[in-house]
């Protein structure tokens, strides 16, 4: 009865679904990719190219999700493809060091002002991890501020969250991680410069560091306020704190600088990992020379990974280092940008107050009229619009993140088709949105 080109059941993705439950706990490998925030099936994928992601029933979409930022060039972009493959032929790893780690460092050092050394690791949650300690160890400090609404991966001390109002100790946000833990982090609003001076005066001598998504992309987008990152860097540099930027989202993505390159705050430390990995897991940290000495082997901060700067992921890193040039860049934000305007466009059309909110090119919306500044001015939104909206677009062939709560990311493999097949789909979504009911 449907006239629908995506029939929307998915039968062998069901039956994917099925099979991983009985052996993964709640089916999938990362909480949010299960679509609890949306309902339904989880789409289970088989390829990728350019723009496209085509799933276990054969049926094609626009991706808008890109792994969750890393894929900026697209899928199997030929060149990264070579690379890997080139790699892979020379062995997949040597537990020694080899020419790639350097090179993959030499390249982000030489995009990245303020990134003097790096050291390579697995994950975008390892490298910022080992940045706490390091700024731990550096200071000889144990507290930690970090902003409710940023995610900084599943690291204990950094998964403490919510606690509104000045320097509330929070309380652990997730059994397992302990209160001890998560007493030393301090959990202020977001964009809210009064509340870490407040902080920094209630723990002086105190806090070793204050993290940051360099502009957050895991409450939505929500940018930071003007002067906000520069007040941060100017209040730990007072208080003999390290500034710690979370660029794992925004690196590499939001210019050839990432974040950096849009504001030109200089932090201490910074984190790295999705598009520098090329689609494998390559992150890294860094910054200061004077403090990155403070690791091991040149000093007492131990860090150490047997699969840190693996020969494959930091070739498929380097080959898409390599082709984000000024060009690429100016792609991906045209797309962004004609992406945010067919979205508006459809939402205004239907008159479904909304928000399209920017970093660059990472975007999102928010179905509320009001700016969001912050995480509790996230959660006001009306999420229960965005799950319609998301899955009248799924059956249409585009993929949304699956959770209002998460930044868009396009590519440059995003050409006309792409986004004819996103406008083709937005009318219905934008009328689902309007007719949706909580
Ligand atoms: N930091 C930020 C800003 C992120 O967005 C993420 C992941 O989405 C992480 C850290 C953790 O990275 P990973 O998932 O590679 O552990």
């Amino acid at each position: 009865m449907s006239e629908l080109a995506y029939p929307y059941e998915a039968p062998a993705s069901q039956a994917l679904f099925d099979r991983a439950a009985a052996v993964t706990p709640g089916g999938v490998n990362s909480p949010v990719r299960a679509f609890r925030a949306v309902g339904g099936t989880p789409r289970f994928m088989v390829s990728g190219t350019g723009p496209y992601l085509t799933d276990a029933d054969g049926r094609e979409y626009v991706d808008l999700v890109c792994s969750w930022g890393p894929m900026i060039l697209g899928h199997a972009h030929p060149e990264v493809v070579a690379a890997v493959q080139e790699a892979v032929a020379r062995g997949t790893s040597f537990g020694t060091p080899a020419e790639g780690e350097v090179a993959l460092a030499e390249a982000m050092v030489a995009r990245v002002a303020p990134l003097e050394q790096v050291r390579l690791v697995s994950s975008g949650t390892e490298a910022t991890m080992s940045a706490i300690r390091l700024a731990r160890g550096f200071t000889r400090r144990t507290k930690v501020v970090k902003f409710a609404g940023c995610y900084h991966g599943h690291v204990d001390s950094l998964l403490a969250a919510a606690g509104s109002g000045l320097a509330t100790f929070a309380l652990p946000d997730t059994p397992g991680v302990t209160g001890a833990q998560a007493s030393d982090t301090i959990v202020l609003p977001y964009n809210d410069l009064d509340a870490v001076h407040a902080a920094f005066a209630a723990h002086p001598g105190e806090i070793a560091c204050v993290i940051t998504e360099a502009s957050p992309g895991n409450m939505g987008v929500v940018p930071p306020l003007p002067g906000f990152n520069q007040g941060l860097k100017d209040a730990c540099a007072a208080n003999g704190a390290l500034f710690v930027s979370d660029e794992v989202m925004t690196g590499f993505r939001t210019s050839r600088a990432g974040w950096f390159g849009v504001e030109g705050v200089v932090p201490d430390l910074m984190t790295f990992g999705k598009v520098m990995g090329g689609g494998f897991p390559a992150a890294a940290f860094g910054g200061r020379a004077d403090v990155m000495a403070y690791l091991a082997p040149a000093g007492p901060v131990y860090q150490a990974g047997t699969l840190s700067g693996n020969p494959v992921a930091t070739a498929a890193g380097l080959a898409q280092l390599r082709l984000l040039d000024d060009a690429a860049y100016e792609t991906v934000d045209a797309v962004s940008a004609q992406v945010q305007g067919l979205v508006t466009e459809a939402l205004a059309k239907e008159g479904v107050a909304h928000r399209v909110q920017t970093a660059s090119n990472m975007f999102s919306v928010f179905f509320t009229e009001n700016e969001v500044r912050n995480y509790e001015e996230a959660k006001a939104q009306e999420s229960f619009r965005y799950t319609a909206f998301f899955h009248a677009l799924l059956e249409r062939g585009v993929y949304l993140p699956p959770s209002s709560f998460e930044s868009w990311f396009v590519s440059t493999a995003h050409d006309d088709r792409a986004v004819q097949r996103i406008a083709d789909a937005l009318p219905a979504a934008a009328r689902a949105a309007a007719e949706a009911t909580q």
